[in-house]
């Protein structure tokens, strides 16, 4: 189900043990062939093919469209909310739907630049909040072992506007992607221990603008992607998001 297509007393009437699961993403620069929505647009994708698989077991919201997102700003375009200001957009439209019964909530985040604020909200939500069942997940890291099987271009490969998001915007609207832009990320390597992508997370992290990470604002190697590789990367982690709703749909029947 989807909150906002609901009216209220729909929304009074059901459930309480429904999943309530809420997109973090974005609205940054993709390189020069993606829309500055990819992250918005993965991260609806996800929730809609999750919700056409189990409409009734789970309770999507309007997904939050801009994230934190200050390390882009050096290219045209991006929006970006403060870490402060974000973790107050999250928590208190969480607060929201807890006001209304709920109490068991999926962040579905798709912007790497949420997923530290992402977790504290979740830690103080739960703190703040107790018998609250509160999952924070980051699309390539659910599904991370089973994503290295689709990737075709080896370490640095994926990152950002990269071979899978190239692919996956491919496959929901390729309409908005500009092929002929399409080029290899400009990864300006730092250290050996920063070094990382999508499914090699670093050894530890170094803070760096994007601008002087990868100077065409591509990280990852987008000439591999393809709509099919797109399908492939959806069903991977759709298959693992259903499985986490299955699972806590029914923490209270079994006492956890
Ligand atoms: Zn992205």
């Amino acid at each position: 189900m989807i909150w906002d297509q609901l009216t209220s007393a729909q929304i009074g009437a059901l459930d309480k043990n429904i999943p309530v699961l809420l997109p973090l993403t974005a609205t940054e620069q993709h390189g020069g062939h993606l829309p500055l929505a990819t992250d918005r647009l993965i991260g609806e994708h996800f929730a809609h093919c999750l919700h056409t698989e189990m409409s009734g077991t789970v309770l999507i919201l309007p997904a939050i469209n801009v994230g934190c997102s200050d390390h882009h700003m050096d290219f045209p375009g991006t929006l970006s909310l403060t870490h402060g200001t974000f973790l107050l957009v999250v928590k208190e439209m969480i607060v929201s739907v807890l006001r209304h019964g709920f109490n068991k909530i999926i962040l579905l985040n798709s912007h790497g630049g949420n997923q530290g604020i992402m977790n504290v909200v979740a830690e103080q939500l739960g703190y703040e909040n107790p018998g609250t069942h509160i999952v924070t997940v980051t699309w390539w890291v659910l599904a991370q072992e089973a994503l290295r099987k689709i990737t075709e271009t080896g370490p640095g490969g994926t990152g950002h506007a990269c071979e899978f998001e190239t692919s996956l915007i491919q496959l929901i609207a390729n309409h908005l992607v500009d092929n002929a832009s399409i080029q290899k990320g400009q990864n300006m390597p730092a250290f050996t221990w920063a070094e990382g992508d999508m499914l090699r997370g670093p050894a530890a992290s170094y803070y760096r603008t994007f601008k002087s990470k990868t100077s065409n604002g591509i990280y990852g190697n987008p000439l591999k992607a393809s709509a099919q590789k797109g399908q492939q990367i959806t069903t991977t982690v759709v298959h693992a998001l259903k499985q986490i709703v299955i699972d806590i749909y029914r923490i209270n029947e079994q006492n956890l």
